[in-house]
């Protein structure tokens, strides 16, 4: 729940490329700094939260997942795994699959890019499988109003969701962008009753 005090691992490597991305940094899976398991589960351990958020980039296609999340379980966390939804792994000791599929307002303007981002950003039997295997949210970016209808489709497209674990969360990578849009984003859960999600951390630190 947006406000919980939790600690953040953000894992480097993503290959979609989305326009809007507010963690262009950690798109090259050699970004940041390398860090050995046992030293993120003992740093984690040092933090009052028992609540951590696996994110990245997409902490999906990481091989060190499993073993990370495993370790993490064992020392007692609450966890949440953000995912763009490209890549199903069975069984992580996952307490929140937190799945926000890309729509086509996330599309790159560079063709090259574009067509990596098309080809890999929308898969739906990886959607369901997550779904069907995972206590979840699916948690959509909203850039206008103009995206309801392509969120609606993705949502019938995948079927059998739980509407009520539905989220529209405003595009905004600045605190004066997340004003500006939230009022619409708030009309657009008024309509059909998906819940609003804040971006709380632009609130609070703006794009720092
Ligand atoms: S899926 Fe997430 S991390 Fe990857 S490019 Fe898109 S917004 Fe950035």
């Amino acid at each position: 729940m947006a406000g919980t005090p939790s600690v953040f691992v953000r894992l480097a490597g993503c290959p979609l490329r989305c326009r809007w991305c507010d963690t262009k940094y950690a798109w090259d899976e050699t970004a940041g700094q390398h860090y050995s398991i046992a030293k993120i589960v003992q740093t984690i351990g040092q933090a009052k939260s028992k609540f951590v958020v696996v994110t990245g980039g997409e902490p999906m296609i990481n091989s060190d997942l499993p073993q990370l999340v495993q370790k993490l379980k064992q020392k007692g966390k609450h966890i949440t795994i953000e995912t763009a939804g490209i890549a199903f792994i069975p069984a992580l000791p996952c307490d929140l699959m937190s799945i926000s599929p890309k729509l086509s307002n996330s599309t790159p303007d560079d063709p090259e890019l574009a067509k990596i981002h098309e080809d890999s950003r929308l898969d739906i039997a990886v959607l369901r499988a997550l779904i069907d295997g995972y206590s979840y949210q699916l948690k959509f970016v909203a850039d206008s109003e103009d995206d309801l209808p392509e969120i609606q489709q993705t949502i019938e497209e995948i079927g059998n969701v739980d509407l009520d674990k539905v989220m529209l969360m405003p595009q905004a990578e600045t605190r004066d962008e997340l004003l500006a849009k939230s009022p619409m984003v708030a009309d657009m859960c008024k309509q059909t009753g998906f819940a609003f999600c804040h971006r709380l951390q632009v609130l609070l630190w703006n794009s720092e």
